[in-house]
């Protein structure tokens, strides 16, 4: 009897393992994410910026601490197109989406990273072409619908010299990678995207007096990200973007944190 009662258990136990160990896989939705890379920059009073400003952009005033008061926070103030940032539609298409309410379904989507950084290297004003996403589908084939686009243009490794990353000339004009029009129209029309992201500052090319690339794609309401760090550490295809800005009501965009899920 109770070596039969001893079987009795040794066999529920074994069921019960053996079932944990099945189901464990389809417990987590995440389980098949093998590594997340943070594709944000840390926010601080050094992050380069698009304008130039006399008054400090970024500030953090702590206004508790631990040994004072209990515990720790500060005061922040800062743009709403600061540092890894999203530009909402709104920020040049008026009446279109504010950065509260761009759909949270657009912002979860298939990452595509188009590395151009070996034409970037020596050709400052390089603008993203056509040609370059026809190399990108050929080598992996067809942007998906509802892809997020990220250009690595190798400008995140200027990151930590103001000067280097606007790389502004004598008279103030700054030099950085961007899109094309015609490789922005490509990618909201042919390839239905829902996001166009970038390493440098802007979307458009650095010496852009009129932003043509702004105004084309924010007016289809596909929302921008913009100084997306470490591109060099997902691949070109395959990953999942998080995109996750402030909702802030009626906001132009917004710092924003992004995240590769690697599969
Ligand atoms: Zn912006």
């Amino acid at each position: 009897m109770k070596i039969r009662t001893l079987v009795t258990s040794m066999v529920l136990a074994l069921t019960l393992l053996l079932f944990a160990q099945q189901r464990q896989p389809q417990s987590s939705p995440f389980a098949a994410v093998h590594a997340v890379v943070d594709l944000t920059h840390t926010l601080n009073a050094q992050v380069p910026t698009f304008a130039l400003s006399q008054e400090p952009l970024y500030q953090a005033t702590t206004v508790a601490t631990i040994d004072k008061n209990t515990y720790f926070a500060r005061n922040i103030s800062l743009p709403e197109h600061f540092g890894t940032h999203i530009d909402a539609p709104a920020h040049f298409a008026r009446g279109l989406w504010t950065v509260d309410q761009i759909p949270p379904e657009r912002l979860i989507a298939p990452l595509v990273v188009l590395d151009v950084s070996a034409n970037a290297k020596n050709h400052a004003d390089y603008q993203i072409s056509v040609a370059d996403i026809a190399r990108w589908e050929q080598a992996n084939g067809q942007i998906p619908p509802g892809a997020v686009v990220m250009a690595r243009t190798g400008w995140d490794a200027r990151w930590n010299s103001v000067t280097d990353f606007r790389n502004a000339d004598a008279k103030g004009v700054m030099h950085f990678p961007g899109y094309s029009l015609d490789a922005a129209k490509f990618l909201v029309e042919g390839r239905a995207i829902f996001g166009l992201g970038i390493d440098t500052l802007s979307i458009d090319y650095g010496p852009s007096p009129d932003f043509p690339v702004h105004h084309y794609t924010l007016a289809h309401s596909v929302y921008q990200v913009e100084n997306v760090a470490n591109l060099d550490r997902v691949p070109a295809h395959g990953a999942i973007a998080v995109v996750a800005p402030m909702k802030l009501e009626g906001g132009s965009g917004s710092p924003v944190r992004i995240f590769a899920l690697l599969q």
